[in-house]
């Protein structure tokens, strides 16, 4: 069960000068409103491998052969000719796809069809964080340290062996000084902040990290 996003404001009174744990400062509406800017920055797109999230088609019967499939959203034909353009561009359906079709109804009149991908496996988008800064707010970064990565780009970028470098302050970072080379990377999660067995999911918090990705950040003491 997921908690419900907070504002920050009343997260803080809630914890009333102690300390708070990093999911908790990303289950606010701060959050929430910068991840979603930086998706619109990047077109729901993975930076690293052009794919978007995929989706289940969750109203097939249960013994239908598609039911446990992920598909990328294509184009939505309409019959008056006009058709909505997903946010998938064509050049990074890659592996082989194939496509279905699935017709859209308007209280029960068919109206449009839809194009599915099929994908090989589930994609959902994750916020990276290029550095970390002890003194800010998961949100308060400037737009350049933040990128959109699909689930397992994410993986890649945290298990390439170069850790996350985490500074005190954005001024620590931009003069490379102040710089915590001693933190310890989590190892239930690798850095990511979520679970590798659920990386076919939008979930798995990982609670030795706080999913921060660091043990030494897996809480904050805000003043
Ligand atoms: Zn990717
Ligand atoms: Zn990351
Ligand atoms: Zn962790």
């Amino acid at each position: 069960m997921r908690e419900p996003v907070i504002p920050f404001s009343k997260l803080l009174a809630e914890c009333n000068g102690n300390y708070i744990a990093y999911q908790r400062l990303l289950n606010t509406n701060e959050w929430f409103e910068r991840r979603k800017s930086i998706l619109k920055r990047d077109i729901n797109l993975c930076q690293q491998c052009g794919k978007g999230s995929t989706i289940g088609i969750d109203w097939l019967p249960s013994d239908h052969p598609y039911k446990e499939s992920q598909f990328w959203e294509d184009e939505i034909i309409f019959f008056d000719g006009h058709t909505e353009k997903n946010y998938i561009p064509p050049a990074t359906f890659g592996d082989t796809p194939f496509f279905l079709t699935i017709p859209i109804s308007d209280n029960g009149v068919i109206v449009a069809f839809q194009g599915l991908i099929h994908a090989p496996k589930a994609y959902h988008l994750e916020i990276h964080h290029r550095y970390y800064l002890r003194s800010s707010l998961p949100w308060q970064y400037r737009d350049d340290a933040l990128i959109t990565l699909c689930n397992w780009c994410h993986r890649k970028v945290h298990s390439d062996g170069t850790p996350i470098p985490v500074y005190q302050s954005q001024v620590s970072r931009d003069v490379e000084l102040q710089k915590f080379s001693n933190y310890t990377v989590c190892t239930r999660c690798n850095g990511t902040g979520r679970l590798p067995q659920y990386d076919h999911v939008e979930k798995g918090v990982c609670f030795l990290c706080n999913s921060s990705g660091y043990i030494e950040l897996k809480q904050m003491k805000v003043k």
